[in-house]
């Protein structure tokens, strides 16, 4: 689960690390307040979205000279502007995909002067299931580019979770980005906090891109992303209370209502399976047989009607899919009931493309029966092997 900057940056406040003030703007009548609020001489006007690029990022529909999602302003009056004209419209970064992101909110922050920009990040690292640390004296770029062109200006290091972050980790960060006298210290408060933050909030990615040396030789956390553990939002009520279910895919969300395993990808056949090893199985197949899932979705093994009714809904919501795989190995789950579920949901919302129903295990005669008899334009699949053949052979011809 992913939260937006002003969000990361209350939270990292309340861990007592550098950050600028601001304030968070809804509607565009309280940008002037909210901007009156805060010190100048200089204003940030920043886009609040789930995906970096912001600075450079256009808007849909740009006037000429117009700029991106992350502006400078010199006056109260020019940062309420400037919110009034970002609020509303499609922000595009490399981010975001062609189809970019609505802007919903804007944070107004405090400006500040910029000596250096860093990068620094912790992450999960699942080669050795540990903390990483990934620090870069070429902050404020896109970290993949740095990682492209010039990866030896990149350091990154993983602690060890028995001894815990130690001085020594955060005095590695500050020679990697060429700090002296008393900033080494910052940098080693300053990674402690965000260390505590991580894990105390079981994170998975906190990126600081740019961390800033200041002039007075303070640091600060000039731009903040997080992302969380979404298994261990029951136990973190205030930061699953940030979700922002606009910045999230609408089928991912209606299946997370349904408690259903989906993530959307960018194929054209739809897949519909139960369990996450036999989902990924016929992702692969469907690869193999020269086509391209548009999903991955799981219905679990004790799926009712209902619920793979609501499976079928989201996938032929996708204006991407030209076809649906429907692949159920019945062990716990009982084939008659997904054939029932598969026929209500058809009838609810149509059938527009093939489909190929492969059906094994538990009262798989039943369920077969069903799908006969329903009149419905269902192509029947032997195997795994043979029904993703016919469903690519269905989508391309
Ligand atoms: P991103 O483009 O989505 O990564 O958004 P950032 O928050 O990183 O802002 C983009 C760039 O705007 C930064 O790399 C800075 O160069 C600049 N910027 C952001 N905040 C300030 C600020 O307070 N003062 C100055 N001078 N520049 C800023
Ligand atoms: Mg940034």
């Amino acid at each position: 689960m992913n939260i937006h900057e002003y969000q990361a940056k209350a939270l990292l406040r309340s861990y007592g690390a550098p950050v600028s003030d601001g304030r968070v703007v809804l509607r565009a009548d309280e940008a002037k307040t909210a901007a009156g609020e805060l010190d100048g001489p200089l204003w940030v006007v920043k886009a609040q979205i789930h995906a970096g690029g912001r600075g450079k990022g256009h808007f849909k529909e740009a006037e000429a000279g117009e700029k991106g999602g992350v502006r400078l302003a010199r006056s109260v009056e020019e940062a309420a502007q400037m919110a009034h004209q970002m609020l509303g419209r499609t922000l595009v970064t490399h981010q975001t995909g062609p189809h970019g992101k609505v802007v919903n909110r804007i944070y107004i922050e405090d400006g500040s002067d910029i000596a250096k920009e860093f990068y620094l990040a912790l992450l999960i690292d699942r080669q050795t299931s540990r903390i990483s640390i990934v620090c870069s004296t070429e902050g404020g770029m896109d970290i993949e580019e740095v990682a492209a062109h010039t990866p030896e200006k990149i350091l990154s290091f993983s602690v060890d979770p028995a001894t815990g972050l130690q001085g020594f980790h955060g005095r590695r960060v500050a020679f990697a980005l060429g700090l002296e006298g008393k900033q080494v210290g910052k940098c080693v408060d300053l990674l402690s906090k965000l260390y505590k933050c991580f894990v105390e909030k079981d994170a998975e990615m906190l990126e600081i891109n740019p961390l800033i040396l200041m002039p007075s030789g303070d640091l600060k956390c000039l731009d903040a992303k997080m992302g969380f553990d979404g298994n261990a939002m029951y136990r973190h009520a205030d930061i699953a209370a940030l979700r922002d279910e606009t910045e999230e895919d609408p089928k991912e969300l209606a299946a997370s209502k349904f408690d259903l395993n989906y993530i959307a990808l960018d194929g054209e056949i739809g897949c519909m399976v139960n369990g996450a090893g036999l989902a990924m199985a016929t992702m692969d197949i469907i690869k193999l047989y020269g086509a391209e899932p548009a999903n991955f979705l799981d219905v679990g093994g004790g799926a009712t009607k209902e619920k793979v009714t609501e499976a079928f809904k989201i996938i032929t919501s996708d204006p991407n899919v030209k076809g649906i795989l429907v692949n159920i190995f019945g062990g716990i789950m009982r084939c008659d009931v997904i054939a029932e579920g598969v026929i209500a949901a058809v009838k609810e919302v149509g059938l527009k493309v093939p489909l190929v129903v492969r059906l094994e295990g538990t009262n798989v005669e039943k369920g077969k029966e069903i799908i006969q008899n329903s009149g419905l334009n269902v192509i029947a699949g032997d195997n795994l092997s043979d029904a993703a053949q016919k469903i690519v052979k269905a989508v391309k011809g």
